[in-house]
Parts: C-alpha cells; structure tokens; sequence
C-alpha cells in the first residue's frame, strides 16, 4: 500500500461515484442497513471508552487537545481511576474496553501494559482490550500485544496524502499506515477511520478513504463528523451536514459487511438523532464513556461533545431506550471481528 491512490483504486473511486451518486441519502442508508442487519442482525455491540488521558505532544490542526490549545485543563487518570471505571463498566455488563488517550509520552508503554494486564486478569480474560493510544513503535505495539491488548484503533482521519500531513502535524499517511500493517501484522483487530467533511477533501476523498479502510482490511472503522473547535486553527471552517457522514457509513458498511462500526458521539454531538440515524445507515456499535465525569469535558476533540454530564451507567441506559426507537437492543457480548 501506498499513500498515493493507484490507477486501480482511481478507477473504482470513479465506478463508486457513478453507482451511488444518484442515490438518495435514504436509499442508500436502507440498502447498508439491510446489509448491516444481514451479517450483523439487531444487536448493537457496547464499548467502554475509558479517556485516561488528554495530553498530547501533537498538534494535530482540528483537534481540541492539541498541544497547542493552552486553555485546555490537562488530565491523566490515576491507575486507580482506570481500574475503578473498569470495575463499574464490568459489573454493568461490558465486555469491550477502550483505552484512549492522546500521544502521552509520560504513560510509558510499561505503565500501559501494566494496566491491560489487570484488566486481564480482573477479567479473568472475558473481556477485550482496545487500545487507542497513536502511532507507536513496532515493539511497543508487541509489547502491548504480549500484555493482553486485543485490539487497536488507529484513524488515518483522510486518505488524501496532502491533507493528512498538513492536519496531522506533518506526519504522513505513509507513517500511519505503516504504523497500522504493524498491528495488523501483530494480531491486532485493527480499526481505524476518519472525519467527514474536513476542509480541502472532495467527493473522491470520501470515496478513496472507504476504499483505503478496506484495503487495510480494517476490523473496524469509525466515521465522525468534522466539527469545527472554536479553540484551533480550523475553527471558523464550515460544518457539512450529517448526511455526508452518514452515506459515509453507509458506503463503508457496503464495502466492508463484516467491519464493526460506530455510531459516534461526534455525530450525536453534530445532531441530537445523529446515531440513531447512523445506526439506521449501517453502523452496529455504541461507545458509552466510562471516564470518571469530572474529566469529560476537557476530553473534547470537537466542541459540542454530548453525555458530558452522564455516568457511563447512566449513558447505557440512554442507549438502552435509544436503539429501541430504530428497532434495535444493546449487545453486551464481547463482539469479536467476523
Ligand atoms: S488528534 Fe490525537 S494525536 Fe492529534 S492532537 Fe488530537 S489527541 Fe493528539
């Protein structure tokens, strides 16, 4: 794989245009919902997200924790904290925990391993853990690996080459897939994604990111919005509409039938039915957020983040009554890739 799109993929970027453009956003959202229902049936898998720590040495342009945003009140839960949020999470039923957190080099990668060790074994290994942490090093990723991790989330946010160097700190597309073949290459169930509607991309841009997540053989792909933070350079862009997003979905789950995907909080912060809407369009998980509430608002890639005031417990049981509305219900399984 290259960052640069090869003549194959131009040419099917093109046949995709051609095939969906004309369809409306609700046909195409029933046809990958049918899809989705298919391969996956009613049930929608939970993840707990676990934000253990907002400092970051990147400066990634759209992101409200940038380095460079200065009035951000920096975090990073104690051991104990993480522990205490995987205990509550489990005991309600989770199977999936997530552990993200910004580039952090005062987490090493021991500390870390440390912690999937005793989610392990608290566990008695029944349940998965996803790590979401940035690029990182072949060994460290090993390292994890060996501890226990299951799973890691890496998004490479756009496939265009340009774009992604000029957003992401000058680090290249080529940097992060490599970064992702390394977790493939380990085992790792692997998910990545990316944001619609950034500033710069085009219809093609959309269409080769789908196509890129699938010639990664991404496990799980995770598609958000592009929200504007009023506290980074990019605040000021303008906010494309949900229904960009969500045909985004709806062309992934198309691509990929077997991929896990999120209904994000990022489209349920752009609208109030955002992932009821993105669940109709073919998505199959739910995140609800484990981290302690006094640090969920200066966890805000993007303004306007919702549930910042909720328990996690609190927020399955608004998800509970949420999916019933599109005719779904919560799966607590551990929801492993198909
Ligand atoms: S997107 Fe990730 S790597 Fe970039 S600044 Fe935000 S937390 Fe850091």
């Amino acid at each position: 794989m290259t960052s640069r799109p090869t003549v194959a993929i131009e040419s099917e970027a093109q046949q995709i245009i051609d095939r969906y453009h004309e369809m409306s956003d609700l046909d195409l959202a029933a046809e990958a919902g049918k899809v989705c229902r298919q391969v996956h049936g009613e049930g929608v898998l939970l993840r707990g997200l676990i934000e253990f720590s907002n400092r970051c040495t990147r400066n990634c342009l759209y992101c409200g924790i940038r380095r460079g945003n200065h009035h951000v009140q920096r975090y990073s839960l104690s051991e104990a904290e993480i522990r205490e949020s995987v205990r509550v999470g489990f005991q309600r039923g989770l199977r999936t925990f997530v552990l993200q957190g910004g580039e952090d080099p005062l987490w090493s990668t021991t500390d870390i391993a440390r912690v999937v060790e005793w989610i392990k074994d608290y566990t008695c290994g029944e349940a998965a853990v996803t790590l979401s942490l940035g690029i990182k090093s072949r060994r460290c990723y090993a390292l994890l690996r060996r501890a226990g991790a299951d799973r890691y989330l890496l998004r490479f946010e756009t496939s265009n080459p340009e774009l992604h160097s000029y957003l992401r700190d000058g680090i290249s597309l080529a940097r992060r897939i490599e970064a992702l073949k390394d977790l493939k290459d380990l085992e790792y169930e692997t998910g990545t994604g990316y944001m619609v509607g950034l500033p710069g991309e085009s219809e093609w841009t959309r269409v080769r990111n789908a196509l890129l997540a699938r010639e990664l053989k991404a496990d799980m792909v995770g598609i958000g919005p592009f929200l504007p933070h009023p506290q980074t350079p990019l605040a000021g862009s303008p906010q494309q509409p949900l229904s960009l997003t969500l045909r985004a979905v709806s062309l992934v789950r198309l691509l990929l039938p077997r991929c896990h995907m999120p209904a994000t909080t990022a489209a349920g912060s752009l609208d109030p039915a955002g992932r009821e809407k993105a669940l109709s369009a073919g998505a199959n998980v739910l995140m609800p957020n484990l981290t302690p509430t006094i640090y969920k608002a200066d966890y805000q890639l993007y303004p306007g983040k919702i549930c910042l005031d909720e328990s996690g417990v609190k927020c399955i049981g608004c998800l509970s009554l949420r999916v019933k509305t599109v005719g779904r219900r919560l799966d607590f399984s551990i929801g492993a890739a198909l």
